[in-house]
């Protein structure tokens, strides 16, 4: 039995039932792509059911509150995802009047789709054969293969795009594409997969050569940047300053505090005297974390300070305990308010 034929009898008889498998709904499976971008199925599973039941049509996505979406995004990480997902809900309800593209490409003219999704969304919805290659996809391929062209380069990603459409069953693009994806999360996975009981062993390159865990090659490996990053808490009559976070960064439209990045770690003299804080307020001892994301080590500290003449921005509001919750922040100040009671 060829490879295609094998994946997919694996698939009909090992796979796991997950909601977006039972729908062609374009706008579920669209939520579910881009819950599912950088997420485990575990932890996007619940996320996913809360969209579907808070906004059932790709019009009341459209029609939500930012701030509703972001907060019904918080905890899930790679916030331009949510950002992106409302922009072209907003389009396809007002532009498109709420019918879902059904071409590859006018599906990846959406904002916040490439490739990958727009063959997720053309041939699960429409049942259109373009190829998914996702880093489940990547790892079979190479392994099954023997490719050791790296995956992070132009070049390997054309060759396992042509790989994957040549696999491709064009009459089950769908089914084919769903079948692969789930078998590198569940057979063929990163870390001692069970090649002796894998129904492709016989003809597996990497099993037969020991390079299982060699493979997939990567070229180059993530740089790490390390920030300093002040956090300052202000409080007046029982509220709290919070501020709405505009820069173009992976936390766009989140809330935090005011906060002072700095080039290297602070102590509390020259921290005092970078807010231009009058001698007569105090700041008090700050609560520090580090916090680790994939492309940065962030250590933060958190400076209490009685300072209520601070200045604030237009993107700045003092917040009550109750106001508080209607509002999606990041992990990290997250991780502040579960260790710190700060009402
Ligand atoms: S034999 Fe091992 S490495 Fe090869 S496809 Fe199966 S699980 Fe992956």
């Amino acid at each position: 039995m060829n490879f295609s034929k094998t994946i997919i009898r694996w698939y009909n008889k090992n796979k796991r039932d997950l909601p977006w498998r039972h729908t062609k709904d374009p706008y579920k499976i669209w939520l579910s792509e881009i819950i599912l971008q950088q997420t485990r199925v575990q932890q996007g599973l619940p996320y996913y059911e809360t969209f579907v039941k808070k906004f059932p049509t790709v019009h009341h996505l459209a029609k939500a509150n930012e701030d509703v979406v972001m907060k019904t995004w918080q905890g899930l990480g790679y916030y331009s995802r949510a950002r992106n997902l409302h922009y072209s809900a907003k389009f396809i309800s007002k532009n498109l009047k709420g019918k879902f593209p059904n071409n590859f490409e006018e599906i990846k003219k959406l904002k916040g789709i490439g490739d990958y999704t727009a063959g997720a969304i053309a041939s699960f919805a429409f049942n259109k054969p373009y190829p998914v290659v996702d880093g489940n996809v990547f790892r079979v391929l190479s392994r099954y293969f023997g490719i050791k062209t790296p995956i992070d380069s132009a070049k390997g990603k054309n060759e396992f795009v042509e790989k994957a459409t040549l696999l491709l069953d064009k009459k089950n693009p769908g089914t084919f594409n769903q079948a692969i994806m789930e078998f590198g999360a569940m057979k063929c996975v990163p870390q001692n997969p069970d090649c002796g009981k894998c129904p492709l062993k016989n003809g597996c390159e990497a099993l037969a050569n020991d390079t299982v865990s060699a493979l997939p090659f990567k070229s180059k490996k993530n740089k790490i940047r390390t920030r300093y990053f002040n956090y300052l808490i202000i409080r007046r009559i029982g509220k709290i300053l919070i501020r709405k976070r505009t820069e173009n960064d992976i936390w766009k439209n989140l809330h935090d505090f005011p906060m002072i990045e700095t080039k290297k770690n602070v102590s509390y003299s020259q921290i005092k005297k970078m807010m231009g804080i009058n001698p007569k307020y105090i700041i008090l001892n700050p609560k520090s974390f580090k916090h680790i994301l994939s492309h940065q080590i962030i250590f933060a500290k958190f400076w209490e300070t009685n300072n209520i003449n601070y200045k604030t921005t237009k993107n700045m509001v003092y917040l009550s305990k109750n106001q508080l919750h209607k509002f999606a922040f990041p992990r990290l100040i997250e991780r502040f308010f579960d260790e710190k009671t700060i009402f």
